[in-house]
């Protein structure tokens, strides 16, 4: 599929959020979010859900904790515009409160409509929510940073957990933890030079662990 039609599906995927009424977060919200970003990126972000300036824009990750993912991404060798930036919620929850689970599972098939279309290499989780997707019964404390072989809809992902920004925000050492895993990203990206024996890359290899 080429670019200007991934792009149309992603518009057409767009439209539907807009007109969503699966769950009642609709209701309170002042724009959808559906996400953003590189409709051939070769990484994708999953956050949680809009925060109060994501819903005033109908984009993702533009309040302060998108201004820390900006500068995370500057750490790798990536640029915002390179990747594609979504949420497992595309209306604001009230008041930022935890998106219930099904309000997520009413919006799963839109990211999911995402992912695979998109095709990404690597899915970056940020925060539990996103985690949980693919990575379910895990804790965020233990897994973060490490990448793991995920199989998600007939395709193989390397998948990222990362803590979110809006908790590095809040704690200094959750901030340098999450400097730290986001330099890995590059790696990761290269993952055929990076992840065979023959490279002797032992470290980077010993964090991929295959599950499913
Ligand atoms: N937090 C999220 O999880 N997503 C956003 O889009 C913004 C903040």
């Amino acid at each position: 599929m080429d670019l200007s039609e991934k792009r149309r599906k992603l518009e057409e995927i767009a439209g539907r959020v807009a007109k969503c009424t699966r769950c009642n977060l609709y209701k309170q919200a002042t724009n959808p979010v559906p996400g953003d970003g590189n409709p051939e990126a070769e990484i994708v972000f999953i956050g949680e859900g809009p925060g109060y300036y994501e819903d005033q824009q109908g984009l993702p990750f533009v309040g302060a904790a998108g201004k820390l993912l900006d500068k995370l991404l500057q750490l790798t060798e990536l640029e915002r515009k390179e990747v594609f930036i979504g949420n497992v919620v595309k209306h604001r929850p009230p008041g930022n409160r935890d998106p219930l689970p099904e309000e997520i599972e009413a919006c799963q098939p839109f990211l999911d409509e995402q992912i695979k279309l998109i095709n990404p290499k690597v899915i970056v989780t940020l925060g539990r929510f996103s985690m949980d997707k693919f990575l379910p019964g895990e804790k965020i404390s233990q897994i973060h940073g490490q990448a793991r072989y995920v199989d998600f809809a007939g395709k193989r992902y390397i998948v990222m957990p990362m803590y979110h920004p809006a908790a590095a925000l809040r704690n200094v050492r959750i901030m340098e933890e999450i400097k730290r895993d986001f330099q890995k990203i590059p790696m990761f990206l290269k993952e055929e030079v990076e992840l065979t024996e023959e490279d002797g890359n032992k470290d980077e290899e010993e964090q991929l662990s295959l599950i499913n």
